[in-house]
């Protein structure tokens, strides 16, 4: 997808450090991190939103969910806990229109339900 800044990213168009990379997804960090840890993970293929996934995308979206248990793994937060997250359209607040499997962690992320 030509104005994707995520394919570009895929493509090499756009220079990023690739943290991990597999048949279907890579990651890399987000660039405007919350959080110490704060990765983005990503099919290879344009899908726009989980609103686009199909069966034929089991194993990229399987892929997704391993690639966040290996960084959590390689980033030292599997015992501390992180947040996984896809925000979905408008309303989900998804900014970029490809998509991609938030990593967040290495600092308390639920306030709410551990309050200081
Ligand atoms: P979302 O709001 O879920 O669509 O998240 C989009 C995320 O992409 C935000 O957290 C941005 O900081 C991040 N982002 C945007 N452009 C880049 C980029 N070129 N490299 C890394 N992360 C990016
Ligand atoms: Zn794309």
């Amino acid at each position: 997808m030509e104005d994707c800044i995520f394919c570009k990213i895929i493509t090499g168009d756009m220079p990023t450090e690739v943290h991990y990379e597999s048949e279907h997804v890579v990651a890399f960090s987000d660039i405007n991190p919350i959080a110490p840890v704060h990765l983005l993970i990503i099919p290879k293929a344009h899908i726009a939103s989980v609103n686009d996934f199909e069966q034929k995308d089991c194993d990229m979206i399987a892929e997704m969910f391993l690639a966040a248990k290996q960084l959590a793994a390689n980033y030292d937060i599997a015992e501390s806990g992180y947040k996984l997250l896809i925000r979905t359209g408008f309303n989900g607040g998804q900014e970029v229109p490809h998509v991609h499997l938030h990593l967040i962690g290495g600092a308390p992320l639920c306030e709410d339900i551990h309050p200081q």
